[in-house]
């Protein structure tokens, strides 16, 4: 690009007189500035001097990544949520959702309200760019101009934030769900304001059951009610989805939605990948029973498994026995920690804590509890239904169910194939 063309698209995007862009062009090359790097001063210096003259150029939402300066986009609203935030000390509205366009889709928060609602195609001049979780994001502030257009723009992505509770991910806004209300339990916290009420528990619908917490306890959620949930967002809470009912979501009765009585089936690789799902079901092969099954003490006060009476918070205790089980589960496609607490564990040991004690005492060995469990679960296959979750040391699964799989091996071979061949 020569010099002169520059000065024409620099003074055309800033609304500037082109002879003292061209002046100032030629001054920065002088000092052997790169044409690239004069032209990004410059835009700076006309962005901050001024006053929102600049409009940066048009740019497709595939275009933006987190190096990205400040851009004018054309595009969708796809979805608008609500938040209140703490910043600066001072409660704030935010609004934030998808945009999309006919490249791609980002996530945007806008700081002040442009009124903005699914559906409409807008154009935002000026919106900044920054880092989410690794991803660009774009930022509407007071700087940003937001036009709403007559004209439609089609894009490839669904407006609108109706979801199943399948499809549900943590960072998701502006959701809409309907759902049965599966359990509840009313519980008071130390809020940033006080104590405060919130309700929370376990919603469902055909697809899945997730976790939730209503931070604003709306009468209609109640006890098995079926609701429709306006503008909720989703967090990741002790590693799976959770959805947040906030003091912004609508929350209206709907007739009854069906629950799914059975747990998603996936393969570990899916449950994994997924950064955690709250109910799945799981078949694999125990491959060994880990250190720590069998007969284990807790901390009276903590609950924590301790070794030599010494608990990590409380010091010297008086430690409780229990039983309990974690079993690597391997599918085929990754493994899984299986985690049974006492019930499930008596059960795969046959027999009680009360039992499992004799049993050491008459072997004068607590090793012997977790032995015999391994010696009837390693090489088995297993069905197992649960909560997992995923952090830095792997994937656990806290099993609600877990119970040999005495069904036809090919056969089920067969299913999960056709599953994940369509
Ligand atoms: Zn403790």
């Amino acid at each position: 690009m020569s010099l002169e063309d520059a000065a024409e698209e620099l003074a055309s995007d800033l609304g500037a007189d082109k002879a003292e862009v061209r002046e100032k062009l030629e001054t920065l090359q002088s000092y052997s500035v790169p044409l690239d790097e004069a032209k990004g001063s410059i835009r700076r210096e006309f962005g901050d001097a001024g006053g929102g003259a600049a409009t940066p150029s048009e740019t497709d939402v595939a275009d933006i990544d987190t190096e990205t300066g400040n851009v004018t986009v054309n595009a969708r609203v796809l979805t608008v949520g609500k938040r209140s935030i703490r910043y600066d000390g001072d409660e704030q509205v935010i609004y934030e959702g998808e945009l999309a366009d006919e490249t791609g889709a980002i996530s945007y928060t806008a700081w002040t309200d442009f009124s903005l609602s699914p559906g409409d195609t807008i154009t935002a001049g000026n919106a900044g760019v920054r880092e989410w979780e690794g991803d660009p994001e774009l930022n509407l502030s007071e700087s940003t101009t937001v036009t709403v257009q007559e004209e439609t723009l089609e894009v490839p992505d669904e407006v609108g934030g109706e979801r199943d509770l399948i499809d549900l991910q943590p960072g998701d806004r502006g959701r809409t769900v309907e759902v049965s209300v599966v359990e509840l339990e009313r519980k008071t916290i130390d809020g940033r304001d006080g104590e405060t009420e919130i309700k929370s528990g376990v919603l469902g619908d055909e697809t899945a059951r997730l976790p939730f917490t209503d931070w604003a306890p709306h009468d209609a959620i109640a006890a098995d009610a079926s609701v429709r949930l306006e503008d909720v967002h989703v967090r990741e809470f002790r590693g799976v989805p959770s959805v947040n009912v906030t003091e912004f979501s609508t929350v209206e009765p709907v007739a009854d939605v069906e629950v799914s009585e059975s747990a998603t089936r996936m393969s570990v690789r899916e449950a994994v990948d997924a950064g955690g799902v709250f109910d799945v079901e799981l078949v694999g092969n125990v491959l060994e029973v880990r250190d720590g099954s069998g007969l284990i003490q807790r901390c009276p006060e903590c609950g924590r498994v301790v070794q030599n009476d010494q608990c990590r918070n409380h010091g010297d205790v008086d430690p409780e026995d229990d039983l309990r089980v974690k079993a690597i589960l391997d599918d085929g496609t990754d493994t899984v920690t299986a985690i049974l607490d006492r019930e499930a564990t008596e059960a795969v040991y046959g027999g009680t804590l009360a039992d499992a004690l004799d049993q050491a005492r008459d072997a004068m060995d607590r090793d012997v509890v977790a032995e015999s469990i391994a010696a009837d679960v390693v090489g088995g296959e297993y069905r197992v239904r649960g909560a997992l979750s995923v952090d830095e040391y792997g994937a656990n699964l806290d099993c609600e169910d877990f119970e040999a799989a005495d069904d036809d091996p090919e056969a089920r071979a067969r299913e999960f194939l056709a599953e994940v061949e369509p």
